[in-house]
């Protein structure tokens, strides 16, 4: 063979090299990274960053007890054929993520690799105990971990699902920036929108059965003097109903907050006491079938809260 054929036979074989190489980029700049959540708001939000590049579900339901979630086979499954995890991190659901990751054996999203994704990154954590016992059975011991609930931190918590994003899928930054900013401009809208409505209510004292409102009371102005549950995570016992009932005639509360995953009897009881009213707010997206998205969240708890405070106004 002349040298001529054995060049043009070469420079064949490196644009076939070539072709192969830019056609595998494309196809994995196209297949739709699977991302799994902890919960849904945290998918909810994924979703609006991730867009069309991104498939995710989330392994606690909307109505659940995100500190309580019974890890499935199916869960490890998911887990498995995830190329990206996303959770809250601090002790939220250190109860069964941990667990979970570890039994999925798949190195792409375990903590600490580009594939695992904290969303309390820069979160201005409240509540951060001094000292700390888990045996009085807290479960809150980094700091409250309920922050999603303060909509205003909705926007860290996207920032740290972007940068995720954008470290496993490169070639989509733009995408998926263009992606943020519409859910940081409606997010900031709706704020103000809630944030009104609340407003002639700055400063009511309520009551809680979880310790999960914290971001939720900064956020929006609101006082919650007590709590059903002695401690995070200890049900309600009756020495502490009676402070509760006694903190509520004293300063006039009428109004409890609980989850719908909160047995409502202790609340009720309370509230037949006081002549007061329980409300069961959404404490994640799903929660009711009309709490659909991390929006409708605070739709819901806004338009109820206000509701009451109305009633008891008058
Ligand atoms: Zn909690």
């Amino acid at each position: 063979m002349s040298d001529e054929i054995m060049t043009v036979i070469r420079l064949k074989f490196v644009v076939q090299v070539l072709l192969m190489g830019l056609l595998t980029m494309s196809a994995s700049a196209q297949k739709k990274l699977n991302v799994v959540t902890t919960l849904t708001d945290l998918q909810q939000i994924a979703e609006q960053i991730g867009g069309d590049k991104v498939k995710v579900i989330s392994i606690a339901t909307g109505y659940q007890n995100p500190h309580f979630v019974d890890p499935k086979p199916s869960h490890i499954l998911k887990l498995g054929q995830a190329d990206m995890f996303i959770t809250t991190g601090l002790d939220l659901t250190n109860g069964w993520a941990p667990p979970l990751l570890a039994s999925s054996r798949n190195t792409k999203i375990q903590a600490g690799t580009p594939g695992y994704v904290d969303t309390s990154i820069g979160i201005p954590l409240l509540n951060v105990p001094t000292s700390v016992s888990r045996e009085q059975g807290d479960i809150h011991v980094f700091g409250n971990p309920h922050y999603w609930l303060d909509p205003t931190l909705g926007h860290i918590i996207a920032q740290n699902i972007f940068n995720g994003l954008v470290k496993l899928q490169p070639a989509n930054e733009a995408y998926f920036q263009a992606n943020l900013k519409v859910f940081n401009a409606t997010l900031d809208t709706k704020i103000s929108e809630w944030q009104a409505k609340m407003k002639p209510y700055a400063g009511t004292k309520i009551v809680a059965y979880h310790d999960q409102w914290p971001y939720f009371e900064t956020a929006f102005g609101l006082k919650i003097m007590g709590f059903l549950e002695p401690k995070p995570g200890i049900p309600p016992s009756p020495s502490q109903l009676a402070k509760v009932i006694n903190t509520m005639s004293n300063d006039g509360i009428s109004v409890i907050i609980m989850s719908p995953y909160e047995k409502a009897d202790a609340a009720n009881l309370v509230a037949g006491k006081v002549g007061g009213s329980v409300l069961t707010l959404a404490t994640s997206a799903g929660a009711f079938k009309e709490v659909k998205t991390y929006f409708d969240v605070f739709d819901y708890n806004v338009n109820l809260i206000v509701a009451a405070f109305q009633k008891t106004s008058h």
